[in-house]
């Protein structure tokens, strides 16, 4: 009998009562009993749900306050030193401070670090070691979660983040050190875990090593096997998972270490079946992830039992099925959406759905085809409907698609020519200025786009609303003496939903939030169809803004790679397809502005380095298909049209030769949090064309100071000559109040005033 299970499922409730609970904590609207009750209440909806779709296990250690990796730090006791004065003990509060720097109660400290777990748009709190780090059971919360679940009379399984993962994840903080150091303390502590989990009556425990899929260095292989090793002597069996891509050069690694049984993503890596079947230890459990826990789209039932078949043949009760990887990537629940209509509903599932799935598939391959025929053929049907949809399939779309030509991405002269013939168009000064395009999301803003949008304020009064914003963000531009303006943005509640809803393709759901981070929730548009552009997006708004001023304004679209990276993707035809679908789009309304008279243009690639896949094998790849979607859909302008694109990060080693690729002629980004990192990559790289390096750090509310900018603009003249510099905050001001915010461009302003006059001879020498 093959057996059912999940890998994990979403913590925030099938209506966000997580993000609600956690914000009315953290106001000190209810009490700590009562956001205990909220998280017992969501554990045990949980729950029910894997029970009534009759999983064979019962999850547990899935449901966090805020992040699973910070569960496993404070469960092995990894709390900076910060975080435990005296009076404080180890309880919710510092779990918070730690993941937010503040809490209800417990003074402020500086938070942990968060960044993006694998290749996904989940973020987790980076754990911090020091070279004498110890590892303790410091909580209680995973066991008494055990004991709750355990009252419901089922098998339990639960999860822990596995050791090597744990510590490949966190960060040597103080001095630099080697990880692995720690790697013995961390492994006692683990077997303290799992023999309390095994006398509370566990046998099967889901160990996460994700880092299996990774490139890993020889001593970290290494220490897979020691580890195993050691915990083979405890008498609970480890189900050791890996997913978001395949083990390759780790299969036999992760098929011989001593655990009784694997799990492999079969989604992302089908191609890894083969191999890992020819390593598999004869008395190995294979899992099987075949449902997709990072996509929206039904499984097919008849072709994902056509690969368990065999499977089933030759494993018997050895094979486990499941989702691909956590169902925490999915909404929760499918059944919410009752705006949707029945066709498109029928193409889709989300994690309660996919655990009827995995349910179903079990089911076939146990009691056989025929007694699931009426749910095997349903899911026929939305295949076939999927397949033959004209509200997927525009031939027009596909056909465009397949002949764009080399020339359609190559600009007509290089930037060397166009230089000249834009300097000549634009008159800028040296040092030109700048803003990144939003501008502060007002609560009027805010009412404008909801009245809107419920009706309240007819298309009349909004347009007119929204011209009135514009204005008024124009004459503060001039006021302030900036170059180069923008309109504002405050037509856009996202960077990616409002290009999604004019754009044929693109479907949005009522609740289908996944949780970003604690409890931030994003709702990513679902990209269904083949995309086209039906009329013009942004040309009435820039228009209008340019009609108000001689200086030039910047027409503002988000990128291909950004839209594709921040939505639920079709995963009927290649990634890179349905890019070249969005940038083809895209290159109409560039047209468009540059047919209106917008001498510059800027397209926004914020998401252009963390579609980075996960092997460095599959980079340069995703690099080339990233320009070439970037280079379709602005290369079609005149050489007197300035591109500009916006990057809000820094990490630039890696995708520096890309990013001159893209041969934008401007590029603002991010550089005032780590200037070091980004004038390293300029240190080793010549980069060709005008940069912004963004002189002040949006996400403060901090002033920076004249003296602060001109510094900084002095450092990065060190490595990029002065005729190339632009001057920028380094992201929109949307999350700024107009106070801080007029106030840090004042200051941007006189310090490009310092900067010209001191260059002013430079310049004429050269
Ligand atoms: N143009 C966008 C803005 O200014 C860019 C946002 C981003 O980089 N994430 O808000
Ligand atoms: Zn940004």
């Amino acid at each position: 009998m093959a057996v059912s299970h999940h890998l994990g499922f979403p913590r925030i409730g099938a209506k966000r009562e997580l993000k609600w609970a956690l914000e009315r904590y953290w106001k000190g609207e209810i009490d700590q009993a009562t956001l205990e009750s909220e998280g017992k209440f969501i554990r045990a909806d949980n729950w029910q749900k894997q029970i009534d779709a009759n999983h064979d296990y019962i999850s547990v250690g899935d449901f966090s306050w805020y992040d699973h990796v910070l569960d496993m730090s404070v469960l092995l006791g990894v709390v900076p030193e910060r975080f435990t004065t005296s009076t404080d003990k180890l309880d919710i509060n510092t779990y918070f401070r730690m993941a937010r720097g503040r809490a209800p109660v417990g003074s402020d400290v500086h938070a942990c670090e968060m960044t993006k777990w694998f290749d996904t748009n989940y973020h987790y709190i980076v754990p911090e070691f020091n070279q004498d780090q110890d590892f303790q059971i410091s909580s209680d919360k995973l066991f008494s979660e055990v004991r709750e679940a355990q009252a419901l009379g089922k098998q339990i399984k639960p999860i822990l983040l596995g050791p090597l993962s744990y510590l490949w994840l966190g960060k040597a903080k103080q001095a630099d050190f080697n990880k692995l150091k720690l790697l013995e303390k961390l492994q006692c502590a683990y077997v303290k875990i799992l023999e309390k989990l095994q006398t509370m009556g566990i046998s099967w425990v889901q160990i996460d090593e994700p880092i299996l899929v990774l490139d890993l260095p020889l001593a970290w292989q290494k220490a897979f096997h020691e580890t195993y090793q050691l915990f083979k002597k405890i008498p609970v069996k480890l189900l050791l998972t890996t997913y978001f891509g395949g083990l390759q050069n780790n299969t036999e690694l992760a098929c011989r270490l001593p655990t009784a049984g694997l799990h492999i993503d079969v989604v992302r890596a089908p191609e890894q079946l083969s191999a890992v079947l020819t390593y598999l230890p004869a008395e190995k459990i294979l899992s099987v992830g075949i449902v997709d826990g990072r996509n929206i789209w039904r499984t097919d039932l008849r072709k994902a039992l056509n690969t368990l078949k065999p499977l089933h043949e030759q494993l018997g009760q050895r094979l486990w099925i499941s989702s691909s990887c956590s169902l925490l990537h999915c909404p929760v629940d499918l059944d919410l959406e009752i705006a949707l209509d029945g066709e498109f509903k029928s193409w889709l599932a989300f994690a309660k759905q996919k655990l009827v799935e995995i349910n179903l598939l079990v089911r076939a391959l146990n009691e056989g085809e025929l007694s699931m025929e009426r749910e095997l053929c349903e899911s026929d049907l939305s295949v076939k409907s999927r397949q033959n949809s004209s509200r997927i399939h525009n031939h027009i779309v596909k056909n465009r698609s397949s002949e764009v030509t080399d020339s359609m991405i190559a600009r007509q002269n290089p930037y060397s020519v166009r230089r000249g013939v834009q300097q000549s168009h634009l008159k800028l000064p040296l040092f030109p200025t700048t803003t990144i395009g939003s501008f502060p999301q007002t609560s009027t803003i805010r009412e404008i786009r909801r009245d809107f949008k419920s009706g309240k304020l007819n298309n009349e009064g909004y347009r007119h609303n929204i011209r009135n914003e514009i204005a008024n963000v124009i004459h503060k531009q001039l006021d302030l003496g900036i170059d180069v303006l923008v309109h504002g943005e405050a037509e856009r509640n996202d960077m990616v939903e409002y290009f999604g809803e004019l754009l044929e393709g693109f479907a949005f759901t009522n609740h289908g939030w996944v949780q970003s981070y604690g409890s931030r929730c994003v709702r990513p548009p679902i990209i269904f169809g083949d995309v086209s552009r039906s009329s013009a997006m942004t040309i009435e708004w820039i228009s209008y803004a340019q009609s108000l001023t001689q200086k030039p304004v910047k027409g503002m679209l988000t990128g291909p790679i950004t839209i594709l990276c921040w939505s639920f993707v079709r995963d009927d035809q290649s990634r890179f397809e349905t890019a070249k679908q969005i940038a083809l789009a895209l290159r109409d309304e560039v047209t468009d502005l540059v047919n209106a008279g917008t001498q510059i243009i800027q397209i926004d690639e914020p998401a252009f380095r963390e579609g980075l896949p996960l092997r460095q094998s599959d980079w340069q790849e995703y690099l080339d298909q990233a320009v070439y979607s970037f280079r379709l859909a602005s290369c079609c302008v005149p050489d007197h049209v300035q591109i500009h694109t916006h990057m809000c990060y820094s990490e630039f080693n890696d995708t520096i030769e890309a990013i001159a690729d893209l041969d934008a002629d401007v590029i603002t980004i991010e550089t005032s949090r780590s200037d070091r990192e980004l004038l390293n990559a300029f240190e080793k790289f010549n980069y060709p064309n005008e940069i912004g390096p963004g002189v002040y750090d949006i996400h403060s509310p901090c002033i920076p100071t004249v003296d602060e900018i001109v510094n900084l603009i002095n450092k990065a003249a060190q490595h990029i000559p002065i005729q190339q510099l632009w001057i920028n905050p380094d992201c929109g001001l949307k999350t700024r109040d107009w106070k801080e915010t007029e106030l840090a461009l004042k200051n941007m302003i006189v310090a490009a005033g310092v900067l010209r006059e001191k260059y002013k001879v430079l310049e004429a020498v050269v």
